[in-house]
């Protein structure tokens, strides 16, 4: 086939990131840490509106430390989504406590307040959240907040999909004591791989630096009274970080695109796109939909068709609560199974921003064709 592939969402330089790399490489500032590190932070901070961030190798190392820093233990609950991807709860295993999974709510396909009230008034003493932002769209976090706050519980939001989000005019990455983004390739932007802290605790985002860097104490020799981690960002990867956050916008502005013209197509058709709440906008990550129950075809089927043109889509992320590496976990729903539901019946389409008109009309087409 001679069309390039087209992806569910891939990276897009601007060249600004090799100005950055470049000032590494000159001033030797290759190896971790170095200015990149902290300008990155210092600008990540400031868009995402908060006190302090530490630049990591990865979003899910950015859940980890954030997991430390609530204090989970062996042996205790973490509420967690159930909708999501497994980096959003594998930290809690790290540390050996044990997922409960909250399932999601219709409106935002996120964490269902309801659910995680039920799962608190079974399991008091549970005093760490963790909700993710599925595809890019922001939870109900007044909500969640308040459920968090009435039995005492941290939370911690999974921003890694939905950087430059916000709800009710704040942006996503604010809403918990710990804020978790990332950077890697396919996410809105990329440093080709990382993930940052965030927290308006500058003590707790200076002691993940400290975990973060093999937790070295401050002494002339090499001193160590914690186990630490390797997990800081390189400078290098900062660099294109820098290069890549004053696109953003413009980012988030394409993806709203592609998710309205594919809204528009769909308009007649039994399905829905991924819904969010009118008091937030979402950064349009991926555009998902979902088939209506009495829809013919199955969302294996459209993937199918589509990869034959040499088109990249793919399923819902796979419930936590149906993964076999989970099995025995709680789960807590209060409508059945939303999330089971959504997988079933969703998938999520090409998102990506460097689509030209016709790729979405190919796309549009194929699909428009099986339903
Ligand atoms: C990508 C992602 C992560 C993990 O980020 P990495 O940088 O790949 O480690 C965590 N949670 C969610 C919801 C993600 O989509």
């Amino acid at each position: 086939m001679d069309r390039k592939k087209i992806y569910l969402s891939s990276p897009t330089m601007h060249g600004d990131e090799q100005k950055f790399i470049k000032e590494a490489f000159d001033t030797n500032w290759v190896a971790p840490l170095g200015a990149n590190v902290d300008g990155f932070e210092k600008e990540m901070a400031a868009y995402v509106g908060v006190e302090d961030a530490a630049a990591l190798v990865s979003g899910t190392s950015a859940l980890h430390l954030a997991v430390k820093l609530c204090g989970v233990k062996p042996g205790e609950v973490v509420f967690c989504s159930d909708l999501t991807f497994a980096a959003t709860v594998t930290p809690v295993s790290y540390e050996g406590g044990i997922q409960v999974f909250i399932d999601s709510e219709r409106e935002t396909w996120n964490m269902d307040p309801r659910a995680l009230d039920k799962a608190f008034e079974k399991c008091p003493q549970c005093k760490c959240v963790i909700v993710a932002n599925l595809y890019g769209t922001p939870a109900k976090f007044d909500e969640i907040r308040a459920v968090c706050g009435k039995y005492g519980a941290t939370l911690i939001e999974d921003a890694a999909e939905s950087l430059g989000a916000t709800y009710k005019d704040r942006q996503t990455g604010t809403f918990g004591k710990y804020g978790v983004l990332s950077f890697n390739g396919n996410k809105i932007i990329t440093t080709s791989g990382g993930g940052m802290l965030l927290s308006n605790d500058s003590e707790a985002i200076k002691k993940a630096r400290f975990w973060a860097s093999q937790a070295r104490e401050p002494a002339p020799w090499y001193q160590h009274e914690e186990i630490g981690y390797n997990y800081r960002m390189s400078n290098i990867s900062a660099g294109i970080g820098r290069g890549q956050l004053p696109y953003l916008n413009e980012h988030i502005r394409l993806k709203k695109a592609i998710y309205n013209r594919y809204k528009e197509a769909f308009a007649e058709l039994p399905m829905t796109m991924n819904p969010h709440l009118s008091c937030s906008e979402p950064n349009y990550w991926l555009s998902c939909v979902l088939l209506e129950k009495d829809c013919k075809v199955k969302p294996m089927e459209i993937i199918k068709i589509l990869a034959d043109e040499n088109i990249e889509a793919r399923p819902i992320w796979k419930p936590m609560h149906l993964q076999p590496v989970f099995s025995g976990h709680d789960f807590v729903s209060v409508e059945g199974d939303v999330g089971g539901a959504v997988f079933a019946r969703g998938l999520c389409l090409p998102s990506d921003i460097k689509m030209t008109e016709s790729d979405m009309e190919l796309i549009i087409k194929n699909i428009i064709s099986m339903i």
